[in-house]
């Protein structure tokens, strides 16, 4: 497992862990804390931020263009289009106001949210047209499952797709039955979201999950760093979590170096089987 990586053709290497930020600019009150750890990330070397307009309805936007001020050169951002705005004309308001919350002219990687209605010719157009103009560097998708790779590779440019982010984590690891190995086969790294399984009673299952915590113990770490070091494990992929505090986001940062034995990746796969058939792609 590397640390960083040249996933997305990117000029420096991205280490494979970065930033989310779905709910954050919800609550004013928690917008300094949510700067702070950011930035934090980035001085630790979390340099790819995650947003989408969805998230906050454009808060998160602004709270990362708060962290990232001054300092855009040093991050890879990338952001999120809802489908209905990932055609014509809309793309290009949708992304103009993304830029505007980020305070920048450019984001590294543009990522459509999940497929709708809006066939997926349009949408790379869109896109093509983004990065003519310089206002992103690449596109990417997010919520495809394997067919509808498929159909996108089918069609023209559609190869150009840098990125598919899924949810993927222990508790969760559908993918691995066909996605993640075309995605492997395709040279398309995979951001994986929900790395810690976010809110919830399977989050609850996962932190507490014997196997876990004593994989944790034994080697002096959390047991949300075993599960970041499980799902980077793979050298296709990358993990988002979100942290907003910042004893979390140093704790994600040190995951980076964290490598888990053929042993205790066993005891993982005995704990959470690997799929022995098609699943539908889980989503949050
Ligand atoms: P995560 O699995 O990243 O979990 C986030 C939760 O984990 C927060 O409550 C956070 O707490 C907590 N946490 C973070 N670090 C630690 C740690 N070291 N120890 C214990 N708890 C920790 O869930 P998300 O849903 O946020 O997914 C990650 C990102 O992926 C999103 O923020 C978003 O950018 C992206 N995403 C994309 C989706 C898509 O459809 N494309 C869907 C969902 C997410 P705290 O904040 O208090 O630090």
């Amino acid at each position: 497992m590397a640390t960083v990586t040249h996933f997305f053709s990117h000029s420096t290497p991205i280490p494979v862990i970065g930033q989310g930020t779905w709910y954050m600019g919800e609550n004013a009150t928690r917008r300094r804390q949510e700067v702070n750890a950011l930035q934090r990330g980035i001085d630790l070397g979390l340099t790819l931020i995650d947003t989408a307009e969805m998230y906050a309805d454009g808060g998160a936007e602004e709270v990362v263009g708060e962290a990232i001020r001054g300092r855009r050169d040093e991050v890879y951002l990338v952001s999120k289009v809802y489908p209905w705005n990932a055609v014509g004309f809309r793309a290009h308001e949708a992304c103009e106001a993304s830029l505007k919350r980020l305070g920048t002219d450019y984001l590294d990687l543009y990522l459509l949210h999940w497929r709708a209605t809006v066939p997926f010719e349009e949408t790379i157009a869109a896109m093509e047209s983004l990065i003519a103009q310089g206002k992103i560097g690449r596109w990417g998708v997010s919520n495809l499952d394997t067919e509808d790779m498929q159909s996108l590779w089918k069609l023209e440019g559609g190869k150009a797709c840098a990125t598919n982010q899924v949810l993927y984590h222990l508790g969760s690891r559908g993918i691995e039955y066909d996605l993640l190995p075309w995605c492997a086969q395709h040279d398309l790294p995979v951001m994986a979201y929900c790395p810690l399984a976010q809110a919830g009673r399977l989050r609850e299952a996962l932190l507490h999950h014997p196997v876990v915590k004593a994989i944790a113990q034994d080697k002096g770490i959390s047991v949300a760093q075993v599960l970041l070091a499980w799902v980077i494990r793979n050298p296709g992929v990358l993990a988002i979590p979100k942290a907003a505090t910042i004893a979390h986001v140093e704790e994600n940062a040190a995951a980076l170096e964290v490598r888990l034995t053929a042993q205790e990746m066993a005891l993982l796969d005995e704990a959470f089987p690997p799929p022995h058939e098609k699943m539908p792609l889980d989503v949050v």
